[in-house]
């Protein structure tokens, strides 16, 4: 099953040096699911291939606007192409009132459905389930309420081992059974034990995206374990007396994050602008957690 992620903005606050405002694009299972959508993602978008009209939901981690000024104009491209089928957006609960506001004063009537569901910063919360996906909210400390989102695998079915099923002759009818892991009794009294004609399907992988935060230790439970950590990391270290002002992380500490929850790899972003270029930071990350890669626009990660 395909889980990947591609980055569509590395930047914090304002777009600079080719570097666009946060929003990020989950591929699982060939759905697409938007995270933030900064000024200039649908922009992003159409520069690396990716169609937005395969979008069907977007997370919007919190209301600054480097998180999520690109929405009305995504939303109404979508419009002006002719979508029909609904969109669900996932937001803090005053994003409806400022989209229809938007949508009032420009007469806009869309031909498609928004579907709002309201965030509750307050505790971390399913979110979203389907046949592929778990989505969890992540806690996160930042100036305004803000969530980070979790996104886990759903365990797939055993796969079977159909040359052995051949062999011995077992009916059709009965794989679906097996890759559900059942025993099966047969008429003549024989068992066929699942063991010997499955294999256990891969281990369930997870994402966590954590947008703006201060560095606090109350959300590390919610991304214990995660296989790729995507951690903001706004400034270097020795900057850490802005980043606790701002309410942001240094590119140590988000290394430091990864340590601790035992992340298998992590991606660190949301730089700010007065990084020319990006080095230091990934080297300071790299010295407490060496599997650290900058999420850079255009780049696609593997969970
Ligand atoms: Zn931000
Ligand atoms: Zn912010």
């Amino acid at each position: 099953m395909t889980f990947e992620v591609t980055i569509l903005g590395s930047s914090s606050a304002t777009p600079v040096y080719n570097r666009n405002p946060t929003a990020q694009l989950l591929n699982c299972n060939e759905k697409f699911y938007l995270i933030d959508c900064a000024e200039g993602t649908q922009q992003q978008l159409i520069k690396f291939g990716l169609k937005a009209s395969k979008i069907d939901y977007v997370f919007i981690s919190h209301l600054h606007g480097d998180h999520y000024f690109g929405l009305i104009g995504l939303l109404s491209s979508m419009h002006l192409n002719g979508r029909i089928k609904p969109l669900y957006i996932y937001a803090p609960e005053a994003i409806k009132e400022i989209l229809e506001l938007q949508f009032k004063h420009s007469d806009t009537h869309l031909k498609y459905e928004l579907i709002y569901f309201a965030i509750d910063a307050s505790k971390p919360k399913i979110i979203f389930e389907n046949n592929d996906v778990i989505i969890e909210t992540i806690i996160l400390n930042h100036r305004i309420p803000c969530t980070g989102f979790k996104f886990t695998e759903k365990k797939r079915l055993r796969k079977l081992l159909v040359e052995k099923l051949e062999s011995d002759n077992i009916a059709i009818e009965l794989y679906p059974l097996l890759k559900r892991g059942v025993d099966l009794e047969l008429p003549n009294g024989d068992v066929l034990k699942n063991s010997d004609y499955t294999t256990d399907s891969a281990i369930p992988k997870s994402y966590a995206y954590c947008s703006d935060t201060l560095y606090d230790e109350s959300y590390f439970d919610s991304i214990k374990d995660c296989d790729t950590l995507y951690h903001e990391a706004t400034f270097l270290h020795e900057m850490i007396d802005r980043a606790k002002e701002t309410h942001h992380t240094t590119a140590l500490q988000a290394a430091q994050i990864a340590t601790i929850v035992g992340a298998k790899q992590l991606l660190i972003g949301h730089f700010s602008s007065r990084y020319k270029t990006l080095n230091a930071l990934l080297d300071e990350a790299q010295s407490e957690f060496p599997n650290t890669a900058l999420a850079l626009e255009g780049n696609t990660f593997q969970i």
